[in-house]
This record gives structure tokens, sequence and C-alpha cells, in this order.
């Protein structure tokens, strides 16, 4: 059963809405997540909707800069992002939830071993019934 949970920045210039399958998050420990305290739940394009104003986030990339790490401008809290996983969709921060992480099972991902673990969630993400990935 799928659902649709509200979610946004600590200012609240920033809101999403966003649809699950299931409340599973992953806990990644690249440097950026450790340093955001990041709890990603990654959906497809069509499982997410910004509903305020694009122009209230910013943007930090690095690396092979294909991630978009977004931000609030003004209380600069990240509550979803582009993952250079899933480039074509998007990874919601379970912790900007509006009811937060507390009913969401939490699994570790190794992202200081990016490449060797990105399998792992790719195959996770295509088994969903709702669409999965076309790249
Ligand atoms: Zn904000």
């Amino acid at each position: 059963m799928s659902e649709w949970l509200e979610g946004g920045c600590h200012c609240g210039a920033v809101r999403f809405r966003a649809r699950f399958d299931e409340r599973k998050a992953i806990d990644c420990n690249c440097s950026v997540c450790t340093k955001k305290g990041f709890l990603h739940a990654i959906v497809v394009a069509d499982d997410f909707e910004l509903l305020t104003d694009p122009a209230a986030l910013a943007t930090y990339t690095f690396g092979t800069h294909t991630a978009k790490h977004h931000f609030c401008r003004t209380c600069g809290v990240h509550p979803y992002y582009v993952p250079r996983s899933h480039p074509d969709g998007f990874d919601v921060n379970v912790r900007c939830l509006d009811e937060g992480p507390d009913d969401w099972i939490v699994e570790p991902f190794d992202g200081q071993r990016w490449e060797e673990s990105v399998d792992s969630i790719r195959e996770t993400i295509s088994r969903r019934p709702n669409g999965g990935w076309t790249s």
C-alpha cells in the first residue's frame, strides 16, 4: 500500500510531498550524508512533487557533480535531493517528513564504498511495483 507523505525544511520555504511503497530508509555513511544527517528514501520522479517555489532552493555539487544536493536558502536544511544513484528520481530526507522518521526501518548503506554498494539499492528500487526506472 503506497502513501503520500508531506514534509519540508525547517522554515517552511520548501515543502514537498512524496509517495512511498514502504517505510524503509537508508542511512549512508559517505562524507556528505554523515555531516547532513540525511536519511534516504528514494522515489521515482512521478512519486515526488515540490509544493513551493523552486527558487527557495540552492544546490551544492561535488565529485562527479551528478547528485544535486538541494538545500533551503533560508534555513539551510536539506529536505530532498537528486541522488547520483538515481538521477531521474528524488531522494527524500525522511527526517524532514512532517511525522518524522520514528516509524521507518533504517538500513545501512556503505557510501564510503559507493561503487561497490550502489547495485544493492538500484536492485531494491527497480523492483518497486509503481513503474521502476527507465534508465
Ligand atoms: Zn527553510
